[in-house]
């Protein structure tokens, strides 16, 4: 084959057929289970004023390296940016909208991060999530998380994990922030000169380094969980306490951070244990309670997750789960007269609500049923000659092995329908 001109661009991928179907299927069974939860769909624009994401935080590498930023053609010019994640164009939303709280909204779309492309890390990828706005009480961060759970579940997924830790609020943070800069900074020598630059704008942000260097230093830490305020704690104990009655197992993960900056209390994130390490992050969220305020809205509290579409479908096809949903087409029409008869039974049977589908170009009756067999449809009706002297039609099962009888071609739907019934 020839070198195609033009190809996606790098860290993009084109999601064709079958697989946009699975796609679409796991999308629509994140929607049901935000729908039982009491969560209503926002579509906000792909991109935002870049202030929108800058609130992400100025150290994080999402606001630094890796903003998708450009300048309309205003005058003056609007500095945008395609949105890199969902949580912040929500709480500017609500700023901008005032909802009555609690707010609970659940999205879904592309995300754009100009990251290294390898397995699992795309430059466009999508996202699934939900927020909570306006909710202080622990029972918010309970229902989210199990909503994410169960949702893992609906799929099939077993091999999950849920990873939970809180990172306190501004009442206890600064004084856990200072014994860890403390600690790194006396121990820098040993760390890597990445982290040793990460420790100069973020020392928590040094806590999520994998190099095997900056291990023992990040062994030997300070733990957030031993600053936490009585308020904090108490807060982190609720939560606890409900994945317990819910029977939602966790692990207390003391070093937990997570990318951005916003965070506060509550954080948690999903490892599919059926990945490698370096892909294996399928989902995370947490409390930001100061987000809103920083965007211009009033002091809300905020709680919520999001999920990586391509990882969850990495993860089910290494749990061997979640197969795409079966197909649409019911029926393929091979017409060997022509094709104008196909045109005629193709339409009644769709008015009927029954997939139908057909060749084009006249083509011989063995390439027909060829293309019969790939489309994944249970039954063909076949139509020569004969069939239309007699105003008949073959109904040929392709999957069973009741072989195939000629019906009169205005039973066709009703017999197809009882057919696929069974
Ligand atoms: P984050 O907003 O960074 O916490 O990401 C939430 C989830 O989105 C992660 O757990 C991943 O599943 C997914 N994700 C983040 N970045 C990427 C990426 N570059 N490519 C694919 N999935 C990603």
């Amino acid at each position: 084959m020839a070198e195609p001109t033009f190809r996606a661009p790098k860290g993009t991928r084109d999601i064709l057929p079958p697989e946009s179907g699975r796609r679409r299927a796991l999308i629509d069974a994140f929607a049901v289970q935000a729908g039982l939860g009491g969560f209503g769909e926002v579509m906000s624009p792909i991109f935002e004023d870049l202030g929108v994401f800058k609130r992400l935080g100025e150290s994080t590498d999402v606001v630094t390296k890796e903003m998708f930023d450009f300048f309309d053609k205003g005058d003056p010019p609007q500095h945008l940016a395609l949105r890199p994640e969902l949580t912040a164009s929500i709480c500017r939303a609500y700023a901008e909208h005032r909802p009555v709280p609690p707010w609970k909204i659940w999205y879904e779309g592309p995300q754009f991060r100009y990251e290294q492309p390898q397995a699992g890390r795309y430059r466009q990828f999508s996202q699934v999530g939900v927020e909570t706005l306006g909710a202080d009480d622990p029972q918010a961060d309970i229902d989210v998380i199990a909503l994410a759970w169960r949702f893992y579940e609906s799929l099939g997924l077993r091999q999950v994990s849920l990873l939970l830790n809180s990172l306190g609020d501004p009442s206890c943070r600064p004084a856990y922030m200072d014994a860890l800069r403390n600690h790194l900074e006396s121990s820098a020598a040993a760390l890597t000169d990445q982290s040793r630059v990460t420790l100069e704008r973020n020392p928590l942000r040094v806590l999520d380094s994998k190099r095997p260097e900056d291990q023992p230093v990040i062994d030997a830490a300070p733990l957030m969980v031993d600053y936490l305020s009585d308020d904090t704690a108490e807060h982190f104990a609720a939560v606890r306490a409900g994945l317990d009655a819910l029977e939602i197992p966790y692990q207390i993960s003391p070093r937990l951070v997570r990318g951005l900056d916003y965070y506060t209390r509550t954080t948690f994130e999903f490892a599919a244990d059926a990945l490698a390490t370096a892909q294996n992050a399928v989902g995370g969220g947490g409390r930001y309670d100061g987000l809103v305020e920083d965007l211009g809205g009033p002091a809300t509290p905020g709680i919520g997750f999001a999920l990586g579409v391509d990882r969850i479908l990495l993860a089910c096809d290494a749990e061997d789960v979640f197969p795409g949903p079966v197909p649409t087409v019911k029926i393929f029409v091979v017409d060997v007269t022509g094709g104008s008869h196909a045109l005629g039974v193709c339409n009644e049977l769709r008015d009927a609500g029954i997939g139908a589908d057909r060749s084009y170009g006249g083509r011989s009756m063995k390439a027909q049923m060829k293309v019969a067999d790939r489309s994944g449809a249970p039954f063909a009706a076949i139509i020569g000659e004969d069939e239309v002297a007699a105003g008949e039609v073959t109904l040929r099962d392709l999957r069973g092995d009741t072989g195939q009888r000629r019906i009169p071609l205005d039973s066709l739907a009703y017999e197809v329908s009882q057919l696929l019934t069974k």
